[in-house]
């Protein structure tokens, strides 16, 4: 039975990777500190084959057993929780990063670095391809995530290059599903917790920034098909699907039969204007593309959060 390690297991994306992991057949073990995590998201998976390992991967990390693929998504990762943890931020992306590698270098195993499509910033380019070197703003209030996952791309390359470790790059764009906590900041759960309550959708700006979003069962198959690859530059992984942030609180407003109103809040600072990811190298590489739309994905988080009640 393979191996896998997920740093950041306990999070959103994590776990539906563990869960899926565990589906496919591997022993898993989940690294996380439970920063912006749960237990909650990983109970299911108490059994023989999967162990959580409650450890800050900021420390060093030592696993007695072989292991063949290694995750390294643990990262804050939505605005909220990085503005709130600036210093943690930058030390996971550096010191959480060479240690995660460190451990890769030590069992030779293959190395995937969840990165973002913010490392390409408020972007020039439109849509961004991964040769994209961005347009990132280092000092604002930001930069502690786009610069950390900026760092730990040089890291992956350097011990790939140097090291000759085994590493991937996956740079994810907007990702949704069900496990998202309502008050996580980020678009969609917002929405939503606002339309189930019938209150008005906070809308930053004018709504006329875009973004694209991808169902978490997409994002899993293409971070899994990466690391089954032997690709070592970065590769987007997203829906190109692009929507305003009006489009969006539009569709949760539909999809809830809600009868609340959008309204507009200041935008954030450094927020970017667009996003879309450009896939061709997916496509080609990985024969990757999103299967979900976000009729569909908005669907599927309503039925899980009607299960799990309201928690989206
Ligand atoms: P999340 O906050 O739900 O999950 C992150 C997990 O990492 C949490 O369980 C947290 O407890 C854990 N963690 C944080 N610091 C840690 C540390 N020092 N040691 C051990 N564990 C630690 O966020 P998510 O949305 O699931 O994001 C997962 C990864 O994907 C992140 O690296 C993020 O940057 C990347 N990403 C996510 C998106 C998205 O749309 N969700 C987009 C781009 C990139």
């Amino acid at each position: 039975m393979p191996t896998a390690v997920v740093t950041g297991g306990a999070g959103f994306l994590g776990s539906h990777l563990c869960d899926s992991l565990a589906r496919d057949g591997y022993r898993v073990i989940c690294v996380d500190n439970l920063e912006t995590g749960s237990l909650q998201n990983v109970e299911h998976l108490r059994g023989d084959e999967f162990v959580f390992l409650n450890h800050d991967i900021t420390n060093h990390i030592a696993i007695d057993e072989p292991v063949d693929v290694i995750y390294h998504l643990a990262s804050p990762a939505s605005p909220i929780d990085y503005l709130r943890l600036p210093l943690q931020t930058l030390k996971v992306g550096s010191l959480g990063t060479h240690n995660a590698l460190g451990l890769a270098k030590w069992k030779r195993a293959r190395f995937l670095l969840a990165s973002t499509s913010e490392v390409y910033g408020d972007p020039l380019i439109h849509p961004q391809p991964e040769t994209y070197w961005g347009n990132v703003n280092p000092i604002g209030p930001r930069g502690v995530y786009d610069e950390a996952k900026r760092y730990a791309e040089a890291l992956t390359m350097a011990y790939h290059r140097q090291q000759g470790v085994d590493t991937c790059i996956v740079r994810i764009f907007n990702t949704y599903g069900p496990r998202m906590r309502p008050h996580d900041g980020r678009a969609i759960p917002t929405f939503v917790r606002q339309a189930l309550a019938n209150e008005p959708l906070t809308v930053f700006g004018d709504g006329s920034q875009t973004r694209s979003f991808c169902y978490v069962d997409d994002l899993v198959h293409g971070l899994k098909a990466l690391a089954q690859s032997g690709e070592h530059l970065p590769v987007n992984i997203g829906n190109p699907a692009e929507y305003t942030l009006f489009e969006l609180a539009q569709k949760v407003v539909e999809a809830t039969g809600a009868t609340s109103e959008i309204v507009f809040e200041a935008l954030p600072v450094d927020d970017p204007k667009v996003r879309q990811p450009d896939i061709t190298r997916a496509r080609q590489l990985l024969g990757w593309e999103p299967q979900v739309s976000l009729e569909d994905g908005l669907r599927r988080i309503l039925q899980a959060s009607s299960r799990e009640s309201l928690s989206v």
